[in-house]
């Protein structure tokens, strides 16, 4: 097919062509000498997008999910208690996990379209007076929904209870894009990959721990080898690795960290959050909505437009995938069939977020939906035009 492919899922994201040459290397020595000052300033810049200075990065050759069973295996132990809740496939992704590592875990089932039920947390952690709970998981951006939650909340809930467990944040399509404080929310454990915000492929499973998690590692008793803290702590202090690293993804990744730095982290939070509205701007105009449910859980770097009844939202996917080269990505699970999903974190500007509004609009319209072609995208155009002069005044 002429032209190019359109990729606006959320993850993995559009690789800026800076990124693909800095990855379209030769393969190198990964016990060279000089190796220890790339990879030393390399956790140093992650900490920094983090928002950590006591924290402690680990890099693995995996994705989110070895992420996840990173932070679980390191730190806790056989029929340790958590606090969890599911409100999408990755929230409740992570609980099977958990189940499958053998911690006793309390689920808290919420309604897709809502994110971390903060009051039931609180209410859950003060009943807990023998602090029997070991650790609290909240996923901070929900991508099958597009729901943000609210992680300073669960921090307060924390220390309202006065409650010592550890504070597990799945970042994977939050860290980068939307803001994350890492030491001003007492995180003790975050969770990422390479192929969302940070505009990699996939491969790289990031994972963040507080010197209270570091800690807990000592007396943890899950078992673990690939993942071991330990064995990276020993090879990562000399600049070093365990095990061969995937040295053209941390090639990659050096300039990812480049480019965010040189943007500035607010400058990139404030340009999702433009992205965002332009295609919520969008699906108003289409008479349409978000899943999530109310404005407090819209989430800046993934939109699922829920789609009219007797529509089939993933029809919408593959009739843009079969007619336009636009891949827009379809709604899991429980929602299969009642949304569609628009990805708009990574690198990303004005012009090209107009492309995935542009031809779901013509797929819908290819389907019979009930929206005037244009609609959408004169929506999102005003709303860039109206708003360039402010947000970008530097
Ligand atoms: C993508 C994603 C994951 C899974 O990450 P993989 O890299 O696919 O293993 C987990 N959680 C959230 C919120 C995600 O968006």
């Amino acid at each position: 097919m002429p032209g190019r492919n359109f990729l606006f899922i959320p993850g993995p994201t559009n690789v800026p062509r800076r990124i693909q040459n800095a990855m379209n290397i030769e393969q190198e020595d990964m016990r060279a000498m000089d190796l220890p000052a790339f990879t030393k300033p390399l956790y140093e810049d992650m900490k920094k997008i983090f928002k950590t200075k006591t924290g402690r990065v680990f890099i693995f050759p995996a994705s989110g999910t070895g992420g996840w069973e990173s932070a679980v295996a390191n730190t806790l132990s056989p029929g340790d208690k958590v606090l969890m809740s599911g409100f999408g496939h990755f929230s409740n992704l992570w609980i099977d996990l958990c189940q499958r590592w053998g911690l006793d875990v309390q689920a808290l089932e919420v309604e897709w379209g809502e994110g971390v039920p903060v009051e039931q947390y609180a209410e859950i952690l003060k009943a807990d007076k023998n602090k029997e709970i070991k650790a609290v998981f909240a996923t901070q951006n929900e991508t099958s929904t597009g729901v943000t939650s609210d992680i300073a909340g669960v921090r307060k809930a924390l220390d309202a209870a006065d409650h010592p467990a550890l504070l597990f944040i799945d970042g994977v399509s939050s860290v980068a894009s939307i803001d994350f404080r890492m030491d001003e929310w007492g995180v003790d454990l975050c969770v990422s990959g390479s192929q969302k915000g940070l505009m990699l492929p996939t491969g790289l499973g990031i994972v963040c721990a507080s010197e209270k998690a570091l800690e807990a590692s000592k007396d943890s008793k899950l078992p673990k080898t690939f993942f071991a803290w330990e064995d990276q702590i020993k090879t990562n202090d000399l600049g070093f690795f365990p095990y061969t690293p995937p040295m053209n993804l941390l090639r990659g990744l050096r300039v990812a960290l480049d480019m965010l730095l040189e943007e500035g982290l607010e400058n990139v939070f404030t340009r999702h959050n433009r992205m965002a509205n332009a295609v919520r701007a969008a699906v108003a105009a289409w008479g349409m909505e978000p899943i999530a449910k109310d404005e407090k859980w819209y989430s800046d770097t993934v939109t699922a437009v829920k789609v009219p009844e007797g529509f089939d939202g993933n029809e919408v996917v593959r009739h843009a995938y079969k007619h336009y080269n636009l891949a827009l990505s379809i709604s899991l699970a429980k929602i299969a069939g009642q949304a569609f999903r628009i990805g708009h974190l990574g690198d990303l500007n004005e012009l090209m977020i107009l492309t995935p509004i542009n031809g779901a609009e013509m797929a819908m319209k290819d389907l019979g939906y009930p929206i005037e072609l244009g609609s959408g995208v004169a929506a999102a155009q005003e709303y860039l035009r109206n708003t360039k002069t402010v947000e970008l005044a530097n």
